[in-house]
């Protein structure tokens, strides 16, 4: 069998073996780079990597393309020898959850997420129902990089089977993880907005089995996404944080596309930030489970370093990305994670971002402490967050993070270097942190009032856009 060998890593930094995986895995605008041909060869690749053997469950989100791309993943890894469980469609947390319930040597989502609609993608979930290690995805890039697959034989093809179970699994587990009495005795008022993605199939059920009083608002599943961008952020959510103040809800819910995150609204029609919501869930958390140990990566507010100390838990920072954080939970035996981003770790559940579970814990929090989310976030104290990105080319990267380096090393109290730099000062902090797949430097800053925030934020987009000038001026090749 003609296997790949795992190359060395400085191959996949040359122009000749482009990256595929992105922070969570492939994804592509669909009859450009995402063609018939390109996901039979992913098909291949991963065939190839499993030795052409095990259980692959595949699921897919609504969008336009992704019965047909199932399709031909499906037949590819059939061919290569492995078996496929199709599980239809559902969220990406449903289909993780279900790698882990079945026992399966891997899982594929066909989702873009939250990207416009003319991406799709394909997300691989290994056996502990967390994402694929690099190492994994680079011997599948080597492999689609030079076309070399395991060949496959006609006495070695895969059997098919459709498991029309997931969704009921799935969601029996996150209602035996909540406190189901107590939220139906409250019956409380909720709004939903899937954005026309996957929760669609998922959370009204789970929301109504709950016991809520539940209005829906793109509950629709449509891969034309007609009700909104599938983005939950403030600006998209306009018609759900209205409806909410309008019926007199206590919670809206939303999620993206593939439902691995959530955004939360309170009564008043207001958007919560990530990291507010995931100040909010851990708090609660130490409550129940004083001393346990929270995880969260390093572009996580102050505000999550206070809750957890004011409830005497133990603080786990990681690099950004979901891949970090989950193999950190699982190592720390950690009690909750989280991610700036709306991900939201419920370890007794699975260990992944899941959307749905992390909506009915908010809903049992709510219930329980009989205030309103508003009151709920007040009594928290108060950050702002300013981020943007400023341009930064592969070649120049490192050059301008080791000057960023040294400057910050020099002005401020602390620096924490895990994922770019990050810089602490008395009333705030500043993060320079390049971007792995795009040619940008993404600068993150945090103070104690608005203006503070933007001051840093201009601070390091300053710095990076001095250290770019610096190396252009005195370069005499163009980047
Ligand atoms: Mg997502």
């Amino acid at each position: 069998m003609a296997t790949a060998a795992a190359p060395r890593t400085s191959e996949f930094e040359s122009p000749n073996a482009p990256r595929l995986f992105g922070t969570d895995g492939i994804r592509q605008v669909v009859g450009e780079e995402m063609t018939p041909v390109f996901v039979a060869e992913v098909g291949s690749a991963l065939g190839t990597y499993l030795h052409g053997s095990g259980e692959v469950l595949i699921a897919r989100d609504f969008r336009t393309s992704s019965e047909a791309m199932s399709r031909i993943l499906a037949g590819t890894l059939l061919m290569k020898g492995v078996n496929v469980r199709d599980m239809g469609t559902m969220p990406t947390p449903c289909l993780q959850f279900n790698i882990r319930a079945l026992g399966a040597t891997m899982g594929l989502t066909v989702t873009a997420s939250h990207n416009p609609n003319e991406f799709n993608g394909i997300k691989f979930t290994g056996p502990q129902g967390i994402e694929l290690p690099r190492e994994s995805e680079q011997a599948m890039e080597w492999a689609i990089h030079r076309h070399e697959y395991a060949p496959g034989t006609w006495d070695r093809v895969g059997s098919l089977r459709a498991d029309p179970d997931g969704i009921d699994r799935y969601v029996s587990s996150i209602l035996h993880h909540t406190d189901v009495p107590i939220v139906r005795a409250a019956r409380p008022r909720v709004v939903l907005d899937p954005g026309n993605g996957t929760s669609a199939v998922t959370s009204p059920r789970l929301l109504r089995e709950l016991g809520c009083q539940l209005i829906t608002l793109n509950a629709n599943p449509d891969g034309y996404f007609p009700g909104r961008p599938s983005e939950p952020n403030e600006e998209n959510l306009w018609a759900l944080r209205k409806t909410v103040v309008d019926v007199g809800a206590a919670i809206g819910i939303a999620h993206d596309g593939d439902s691995d995150r959530v955004a939360f609204i309170d009564e008043k029609g207001q958007f919560l930030p990530g990291d507010i919501a995931m100040a909010v869930l851990a708090r609660e958390r130490l409550r129940q489970r004083p001393g346990g140990t929270v995880v969260t990566s390093v572009t996580s507010s102050t505000l999550i370093e206070d809750v957890v100390e004011a409830g005497a838990g133990i603080l786990e920072v990681t690099r950004s990305g979901s891949l970090p954080v989950a193999q950190r939970i699982l190592e720390r035996e950690a009690v909750f994670g989280g991610e700036e981003n709306g991900g939201y770790y419920w370890p007794e559940h699975q260990v992944a971002r899941d959307g749905p579970m992390s909506s009915t814990k908010m809903i049992e929090l709510l219930v329980r402490s009989r205030r309103p989310l508003s009151e709920l976030v007040a009594t928290l104290p108060r950050y702002y967050l300013s981020k943007t990105k400023v341009p930064l080319v592969r070649p120049f990267r490192d050059r301008v993070l080791a000057r960023v380096h040294e400057r910050l090393e020099q002005e401020a109290d602390r620096l924490v270097t895990l994922d770019g730099q990050k810089a602490y000062y008395p009333d705030g902090w500043l993060l320079v942190r390049p971007s792995g797949t795009e040619p940008i430097c993404r600068i993150f800053a945090e103070g104690r009032s608005a203006e503070r925030a933007k001051e840093l934020m201009a601070h390091g987009v300053e710095m990076v856009r001095q250290e770019v000038d610096r190396l252009n001026a005195g370069s005499n090749v163009s980047p």
